[in-house]
């Protein structure tokens, strides 16, 4: 099963949460991004960091 990663840019402020929660290492983020990405291919689906973001910036479903 694969899934897809979504950013709502508007709702993201950069805090960092979702990369610190990923257990998986799906979630990159680096100084010179100013948004977090996902690896293509990677989420399990685990839904840790759209539950865990505090600006409800992530989506996760079924590709
Ligand atoms: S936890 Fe949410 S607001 Fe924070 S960087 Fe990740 S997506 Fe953006
Ligand atoms: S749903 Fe789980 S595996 Fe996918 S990016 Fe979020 S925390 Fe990582």
């Amino acid at each position: 099963m694969t899934w897809n990663w979504k950013l709502i840019e508007s709702n993201c402020t950069g805090c960092g949460v979702c990369f610190d929660v990923c257990s998986y290492k799906v979630i990159l983020m680096s100084r010179e991004m100013p948004y977090p990405e996902a690896i293509p291919d990677k989420c399990n689906g685990c839904m840790e960091c759209v539950k865990e973001c505090p600006f409800d910036a992530i989506e996760v479903d079924e590709a």
